[in-house]
């Protein structure tokens, strides 16, 4: 059994014993245990804080080290307190879990884990409790993964060791038709595919989506579940395609995801020709800016118009590499505004089915609300919107998919 529990459920001495207690019941009904656990609480931001007070732009090397330290806490914190509770266990950094990523710090991907040690301690009847988020190159060098990448780890380790599922342990009681806290009348899922989560991963969910890639590239249901309370949670698996699901006939909306993370950058009057977005876009790639939506302009009389979306935390970056660059194809001006933020609609049912973007777009249009970008995928509608109509935009697709009472 896999398990993992989020940051906010160790936040203090009580949590963690809670935790600790409920990883000893699953040990006393019969499996063998492995937990991955996040850092106490806010620790990353504090760390990262604290190396941005020393150091401005602290070397991303040792950024992770000292990152790493945070799960190393409360992993070993976690192991402490089941010894007193009188099971066996053992705590495990990343390294000796046997992750292995490779060396892009603080975004690193997992390459391999060789869970030789797990299996080992799990044989001699321990509980193993592993440090997430962070894993070791070939050099040794100590990375972390992308923001909120235990899950990552729990995924890999569950994949690495067989298990039949990962169970993720967090403050929410599974995935919701939309965030919560922005719509009210949102409702749990009790199931969800995993393109579907990897799509909401990518538009603005609080899940890492190397963690879903990995969850479909080697078949690993992920449960996502609370960690206070009993309950179904959501299961996010492999879809079986052909099924239809009850209630879902008139309406193959699963879920919508909110960013708020959002910028734009538009070069005007660029000479078009081939290779010019190449040009474009592969300094971005070089400086690790990704982009997201792109929309370029027919042109006219030679000359087109090219807007990109980045993160917005990417922006200074992002406009640091644009701007000589398409100064030098010809750009008569380069612009970038940072109030934007996504709003995606979601659902496998949508695939082939048509009227969903026109739905979508009405309803954003009966809200009063303006859509600057527009970009699709065969299960997913994403707009543009100025950050200050988001929470109205969610609320309107919700209310216009019939998220709150569809089954
Ligand atoms: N502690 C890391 C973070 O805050 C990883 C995690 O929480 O999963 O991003
Ligand atoms: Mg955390």
């Amino acid at each position: 059994m896999v398990q993992k529990y989020g940051g906010s459920s160790l936040a203090d001495a009580e949590s963690i014993r809670n935790v600790a207690g409920r990883i000893a019941r699953s040990q006393q009904s019969g499996a063998q245990v492995v937990a991955v656990v996040s850092a106490m609480g806010d620790t990353t931001d504090r760390l990262i804080e604290m190396a941005e007070r020393v150091a401005g732009s602290p070397d991303p090397r040792e950024l992770d080290a000292l990152l790493s330290t945070g799960e190393l806490q409360s992993c070993t914190l976690v192991t402490m307190a089941l010894h007193s509770m009188g099971c066996r266990a053992i705590s495990l950094s990343g390294a000796q879990a046997g992750i292995r990523t490779d060396s892009r710090h603080r975004r690193a991907r997992i390459s391999v884990v060789e869970p030789k040690r797990i299996t080992q301690e799990l044989g001699s009847g321990k509980i193993v409790i592993v440090a997430g988020f962070q894993g070791i190159t070939d050099e040794l060098d100590v990375t972390t993964l992308e923001r909120g990448g235990s899950d990552t780890t729990a995924v890999a380790v569950a994949a690495g060791l067989g298990a039949a599922r990962c169970e993720i342990y967090t403050d929410v009681d599974g995935i919701y038709t939309a965030n919560p806290r922005i719509v009210p009348d949102a409702r749990k899922l009790d199931e969800l595919g995993f393109e579907e989560m990897l799509e909401l991963a990518s538009y603005g969910a609080k899940f890492p989506p190397q963690a879903i890639e990995m969850a479909l590239v080697y078949d690993v249901p992920i449960l996502v579940a609370s960690s206070y309370r009993d309950g179904p949670g959501t299961m996010i698996h492999k879809e079986p395609r052909m099924s239809m699901r009850v209630g879902q006939i008139r309406n193959r909306v699963r879920a919508i995801a909110t960013d708020a993370n959002v910028a734009k950058i538009t070069a005007r009057g660029l000479a078009d020709r081939v290779g010019l977005q190449a040009d474009i876009f592969g300094p971005l790639a070089e400086a690790d800016v990704s982009v997201d939506v792109i929309v370029q302009n027919a042109s006219i009389g030679g000359l087109t118009d090219l807007t990109f979306t980045v993160e917005r935390t990417d922006l200074a970056a992002a406009m640091e590499v644009t701007e000589p660059v398409a100064r030098n194809l010809g750009a008569s001006q380069v612009t970038s505004s940072s109030d934007l933020a996504k709003v995606t609609v979601v659902g496998t049912g949508m695939q082939n089915v048509p009227g969903y973007a026109s739905r979508m777009f009405r309803a954003l249009a009966e809200a009063g609300i303006a859509i600057e970008l527009i970009s699709t995928s065969e299960i997913r509608i994403t707009c543009v919107v100025r950050e200050d109509r988001l929470t109205d935009a969610a609320r309107a697709l919700h209310r216009a998919f019939e998220l709150d009472d569809s089954g």
